[in-house]
């Protein structure tokens, strides 16, 4: 097992606050890390039978999409996921050979590759399905924060942010230190104020999450059926918990 840093509460904390009210689920975020992170080369996205009846791949970042309704509004909600890189990261404790690891610097949580026996371990101990097991190398994957991009000197200082957030036309990516209270990525998510998902659970995560503003209702909407109202759990319950306050059932 592997043994998380000893980091004082005032650390550096880097993550990602993100929007889900301007959030417009075009995905941009997730084809520009994709690229930046296994691509680099003109290729399919896909990173195994891009051309065959199955598909598959290990994506660092992906959408999931909600909808949300009442009698009388009715909204789909965008949810990008990747991983939040957490305070007590249990993907880091479980991991059998030290592979799975967070920086004391920064909180950043990296897996090396190198060490990584593919147990999958680790994915079962994240709540959030943030870690993918790459269906090639067969070593776990998951959102390096761009480390590769944000102290890298090579990059004009203006990009040195992750590729995600570059991307994103919505600007509902923001990224900074969380653990400053003065960065603007603190000062975004004490606004209004930032959610942090599935925070009973004590993972302490350090990426944000913005809710969405309440809709104006309009008359026209048909309610949806809800999905996952009654007894849903982990991080889909989370979500569900989460947009049914905003948008309760008439
Ligand atoms: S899949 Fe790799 S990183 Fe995850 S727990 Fe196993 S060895 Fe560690
Ligand atoms: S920070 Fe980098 S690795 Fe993480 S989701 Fe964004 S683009 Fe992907
Ligand atoms: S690029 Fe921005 S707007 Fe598009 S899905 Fe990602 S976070 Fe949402």
């Amino acid at each position: 097992m592997t043994s998380l840093p000893k980091r004082s509460k005032n650390a550096k904390k880097l993550g990602l606050v993100i929007d889900l009210d301007t959030c417009v689920g075009c995905h941009a975020c997730v084809v520009s890390c994709k690229e930046w992170n296994t691509g680099g080369y003109p290729a399919p996205l896909s990173d195994a039978q891009p051309y065959g009846r199955e598909p598959s791949g290990a994506f660092l970042n992906r959408v999931h999409s909600y909808e949300t309704a009442n009698e009388t509004s009715q909204r789909t909600v965008y949810f990008p996921k990747s991983c939040l890189h957490c305070e007590n990261a249990q993907c880091v404790t479980v991991c059998p050979t030290g592979a799975s690891y967070k920086r004391a610097e920064d909180g950043i949580v990296l897996v090396d590759e190198d060490l990584c026996i593919g147990c999958g371990l680790c994915a079962w101990a994240c709540p959030y399905g943030a870690r993918e097991m790459d269906p090639v190398v067969g070593v776990m994957k998951k959102c390096t924060l761009c480390i590769d991009r944000i102290y890298n000197e090579n990059i004009p200082p203006a990009e040195r942010r992750p590729a995600c957030v570059n991307a994103c036309p919505a600007g509902a990516r923001h990224f900074g230190d969380l653990g400053d209270p003065e960065s603007s990525a603190s000062k975004l998510a004490a606004q209004r104020p930032a959610q942090e998902p599935l925070g009973d659970l004590d993972y302490r995560p350090t990426n944000k999450y913005l809710a969405p503003r309440k809709p104006k209702s309009v008359t026209s909407a048909k309610p949806l059926e809800p999905v996952n109202r009654d007894g849903g759990g982990g991080f889909i319950g989370w979500v569900d918990a989460m947009l049914s306050k905003l948008n309760p059932p008439a």
